[in-house]
Protein backbone atom coordinates (compact mmCIF):
# COMPACT_ATOMS: atom_id res chain seq x y z
CA UNK A 1 0.00 0.00 0.00
CA UNK A 2 1.59 3.09 -0.86
CA UNK A 3 0.88 6.18 1.71
CA UNK A 4 -1.29 9.27 0.30
CA UNK A 5 0.54 11.22 -2.77
CA UNK A 6 0.32 13.89 -4.83
CA UNK A 7 -0.56 12.81 -8.19
CA UNK A 8 0.07 15.59 -11.40
CA UNK A 9 -2.61 15.42 -14.41
CA UNK A 10 -1.26 16.83 -17.36
CA UNK A 11 -3.56 19.98 -17.29
CA UNK A 12 -3.65 22.64 -20.15
CA UNK A 13 -6.12 25.08 -18.87
CA UNK A 14 -4.89 28.08 -17.76
CA UNK A 15 -5.05 28.81 -13.85
CA UNK A 16 -8.00 31.41 -14.95
CA UNK A 17 -9.94 28.96 -16.49
CA UNK A 18 -9.41 25.96 -14.08
CA UNK A 19 -10.48 28.19 -11.63
CA UNK A 20 -13.74 29.25 -12.81
CA UNK A 21 -15.01 25.88 -13.38
CA UNK A 22 -14.76 25.40 -9.68
CA UNK A 23 -15.54 21.77 -9.21
CA UNK A 24 -16.78 20.88 -12.59
CA UNK A 25 -13.25 20.25 -14.03
CA UNK A 26 -12.63 17.45 -16.08
CA UNK A 27 -10.22 15.68 -13.99
CA UNK A 28 -8.81 12.54 -15.14
CA UNK A 29 -9.34 9.42 -12.53
CA UNK A 30 -6.13 7.42 -12.28
CA UNK A 31 -6.03 3.88 -11.48
CA UNK A 32 -4.40 3.74 -7.93
CA UNK A 33 -0.81 4.05 -7.82
CA UNK A 34 -0.18 1.80 -5.49
CA UNK A 35 -2.58 -1.59 -6.09
CA UNK A 36 -3.79 -0.65 -9.41
CA UNK A 37 -7.28 -0.77 -8.69
CA UNK A 38 -9.91 1.70 -9.87
CA UNK A 39 -10.32 5.02 -7.38
CA UNK A 40 -13.30 7.10 -6.68
CA UNK A 41 -13.26 10.66 -7.12
CA UNK A 42 -13.36 11.81 -3.22
CA UNK A 43 -14.39 15.80 -2.61
CA UNK A 44 -11.32 17.76 -2.63
CA UNK A 45 -10.02 20.46 -0.79
CA UNK A 46 -9.42 24.71 -1.63
CA UNK A 47 -6.06 25.40 -2.39
CA UNK A 48 -4.48 29.01 -4.00
CA UNK A 49 -1.80 29.47 -6.44
CA UNK A 50 -0.13 32.75 -7.12
CA UNK A 51 0.27 33.95 -10.88
CA UNK A 52 2.17 37.53 -11.64
CA UNK A 53 1.36 38.35 -8.06
CA UNK A 54 -2.00 37.90 -7.75
CA UNK A 55 -3.66 34.43 -5.37
CA UNK A 56 -6.44 32.47 -7.50
CA UNK A 57 -7.77 30.14 -5.26
CA UNK A 58 -8.82 26.47 -7.10
CA UNK A 59 -10.32 23.64 -6.25
CA UNK A 60 -8.09 20.43 -6.13
CA UNK A 61 -9.94 16.98 -6.73
CA UNK A 62 -8.98 13.67 -4.15
CA UNK A 63 -9.56 10.22 -5.04
CA UNK A 64 -9.59 7.19 -3.20
CA UNK A 65 -8.66 3.78 -3.44
CA UNK A 66 -10.95 1.11 -2.05
CA UNK A 67 -8.61 -1.47 -1.74
CA UNK A 68 -6.19 0.76 0.15
CA UNK A 69 -8.22 2.80 2.13
CA UNK A 70 -5.82 5.81 0.84
CA UNK A 71 -6.77 8.95 -0.40
CA UNK A 72 -4.83 11.04 -3.48
CA UNK A 73 -4.33 14.63 -4.33
CA UNK A 74 -5.35 15.60 -7.97
CA UNK A 75 -2.88 18.14 -8.75
CA UNK A 76 -3.17 20.53 -12.24
CA UNK A 77 0.29 20.38 -13.90
CA UNK A 78 0.62 23.93 -13.23
CA UNK A 79 1.12 23.44 -9.65
CA UNK A 80 3.74 22.14 -7.43
CA UNK A 81 3.84 20.29 -4.13
CA UNK A 82 3.36 22.77 -1.13
CA UNK A 83 3.93 25.94 -3.67
CA UNK A 84 2.23 28.83 -3.80
CA UNK A 85 3.46 30.10 -7.70
CA UNK A 86 2.50 28.53 -10.47
CA UNK A 87 5.12 26.18 -12.14
CA UNK A 88 5.57 28.48 -15.46
CA UNK A 89 6.28 31.10 -12.97
CA UNK A 90 9.33 29.14 -11.18
CA UNK A 91 10.03 27.88 -14.92
CA UNK A 92 10.47 31.29 -15.65
CA UNK A 93 12.81 32.75 -13.10
CA UNK A 94 15.02 29.50 -13.47
CA UNK A 95 15.34 29.85 -17.32
CA UNK A 96 16.02 33.33 -17.20
CA UNK A 97 19.16 33.20 -14.10
CA UNK A 98 20.41 30.12 -15.26
CA UNK A 99 20.47 30.58 -18.79
CA UNK A 100 22.13 33.98 -17.58
CA UNK A 101 19.44 36.75 -19.03
CA UNK A 102 18.77 37.68 -15.75
CA UNK A 103 19.43 38.11 -12.36
CA UNK A 104 17.22 37.19 -9.13
CA UNK A 105 15.96 40.16 -8.04
CA UNK A 106 14.34 41.78 -11.67
CA UNK A 107 12.85 38.40 -12.53
CA UNK A 108 11.20 37.79 -9.34
CA UNK A 109 9.43 41.62 -9.48
CA UNK A 110 8.77 40.84 -12.94
CA UNK A 111 6.95 37.66 -11.72
CA UNK A 112 5.20 39.56 -8.69
CA UNK A 113 7.36 37.00 -6.28
CA UNK A 114 9.27 38.20 -3.40
CA UNK A 115 12.75 38.22 -3.95
CA UNK A 116 13.25 36.01 -0.98
CA UNK A 117 10.94 33.11 -2.68
CA UNK A 118 12.62 32.88 -6.38
CA UNK A 119 16.68 33.14 -4.85
CA UNK A 120 15.06 29.54 -2.59
CA UNK A 121 13.84 28.24 -5.72
CA UNK A 122 17.18 28.62 -7.24
CA UNK A 123 19.10 27.29 -4.16
CA UNK A 124 16.72 24.25 -4.24
CA UNK A 125 17.36 23.57 -7.94
CA UNK A 126 20.94 24.04 -7.30
CA UNK A 127 20.99 21.94 -4.74
CA UNK A 128 19.09 18.57 -6.29
CA UNK A 129 20.78 19.84 -9.47
CA UNK A 130 23.40 16.29 -9.84
CA UNK A 131 19.74 14.08 -9.14
CA UNK A 132 17.48 16.20 -11.69
CA UNK A 133 19.57 16.00 -13.93
CA UNK A 134 20.37 12.69 -13.72
CA UNK A 135 16.65 11.34 -13.47
CA UNK A 136 15.57 13.63 -16.46
CA UNK A 137 18.10 12.37 -18.63
CA UNK A 138 16.98 9.03 -18.55
CA UNK A 139 13.36 9.63 -18.93
CA UNK A 140 14.39 11.64 -22.58
CA UNK A 141 16.56 8.44 -23.23
CA UNK A 142 13.25 6.32 -22.08
CA UNK A 143 10.94 8.66 -24.41
CA UNK A 144 12.75 8.38 -27.38
CA UNK A 145 15.63 10.71 -27.31
CA UNK A 146 18.97 10.22 -29.08
CA UNK A 147 21.77 9.65 -26.11
CA UNK A 148 23.71 13.19 -25.73
CA UNK A 149 26.78 14.33 -23.58
CA UNK A 150 25.25 15.32 -20.17
CA UNK A 151 24.88 18.91 -19.92
CA UNK A 152 27.09 21.28 -18.32
CA UNK A 153 27.36 24.53 -16.30
CA UNK A 154 24.49 26.44 -14.56
CA UNK A 155 21.94 25.61 -16.97
CA UNK A 156 22.22 21.68 -17.36
CA UNK A 157 18.75 21.09 -15.10
CA UNK A 158 17.08 23.35 -18.20
CA UNK A 159 18.53 22.06 -20.85
CA UNK A 160 17.95 18.10 -20.13
CA UNK A 161 14.66 19.18 -18.62
CA UNK A 162 14.05 20.81 -22.62
CA UNK A 163 15.61 17.67 -24.05
CA UNK A 164 13.19 15.29 -22.45
CA UNK A 165 10.27 17.48 -23.11
CA UNK A 166 10.80 17.83 -26.75
CA UNK A 167 11.24 14.04 -26.76
CA UNK A 168 7.30 13.75 -25.09
CA UNK A 169 6.54 15.83 -27.85
CA UNK A 170 6.70 13.46 -30.09
CA UNK A 171 3.66 11.41 -28.05
CA UNK A 172 0.47 12.99 -28.41
CA UNK A 173 -1.24 15.52 -25.88
CA UNK A 174 2.37 17.10 -24.55
CA UNK A 175 3.79 19.74 -26.76
CA UNK A 176 0.30 21.96 -25.36
CA UNK A 177 1.42 21.55 -22.20
CA UNK A 178 4.57 23.36 -22.12
CA UNK A 179 8.19 22.17 -20.69
CA UNK A 180 6.83 23.60 -17.23
CA UNK A 181 4.13 21.68 -16.94
CA UNK A 182 5.44 18.94 -17.97
CA UNK A 183 8.13 18.70 -15.33
CA UNK A 184 5.45 19.09 -12.69
CA UNK A 185 3.66 15.99 -14.19
CA UNK A 186 6.71 13.81 -14.53
CA UNK A 187 8.27 15.15 -10.81
CA UNK A 188 5.12 14.37 -9.65
CA UNK A 189 4.88 18.23 -8.13
CA UNK A 190 7.69 17.58 -6.54
CA UNK A 191 10.61 19.72 -8.38
CA UNK A 192 11.13 21.52 -5.16
CA UNK A 193 10.70 19.54 -2.71
CA UNK A 194 13.58 18.26 -0.41
CA UNK A 195 13.37 14.16 -1.21
CA UNK A 196 14.33 12.12 -4.00
CA UNK A 197 12.35 11.92 -6.68
CA UNK A 198 12.30 10.10 -9.94
CA UNK A 199 10.76 11.52 -12.89
CA UNK A 200 7.64 9.30 -14.28
CA UNK A 201 4.75 9.68 -16.74
CA UNK A 202 2.18 8.12 -17.46
CA UNK A 203 1.30 7.63 -21.57
CA UNK A 204 -1.39 5.34 -21.93
CA UNK A 205 -1.39 2.76 -19.61
CA UNK A 206 2.58 2.30 -19.48
CA UNK A 207 4.14 4.09 -16.65
CA UNK A 208 7.68 5.13 -17.56
CA UNK A 209 8.83 5.13 -13.56
CA UNK A 210 7.19 4.66 -10.96
CA UNK A 211 6.37 6.99 -8.68
CA UNK A 212 8.08 7.60 -5.14
CA UNK A 213 5.65 7.60 -1.80
CA UNK A 214 6.40 10.31 0.35
CA UNK A 215 4.16 10.35 3.46
CA UNK A 216 4.52 14.11 4.00
CA UNK A 217 2.22 14.55 0.80
CA UNK A 218 -1.29 13.95 2.60
CA UNK A 219 -2.18 17.88 2.76
CA UNK A 220 0.03 19.65 -0.50
CA UNK A 221 -0.24 22.64 2.07
CA UNK A 222 1.24 25.94 0.48
CA UNK A 223 2.14 27.59 3.92
CA UNK A 224 5.71 27.95 2.64
CA UNK A 225 7.38 30.03 0.03
ZN1 LIG B 1 -4.85 0.90 -3.97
Amino acid sequence: MLPPVAIVWPCALSVDAYASLGKNVDVPRPDCPGCAAAMVFWSGYIRPVRVLGACVRLFVRRVRCPACAVTHALLPAFVLVKRLDAVEAVGEALEAVLEGRSGVRPVARALGVPHTTARGWLRRVAERSGELVMSLAALAIELGAKPAPEPTGKGRVVGVLKRAFTAACALPGWTVLGAWRFCSVVCGGRLLCANTISPYLVVGRRRFMAPVPSPDDKEDRTGGT
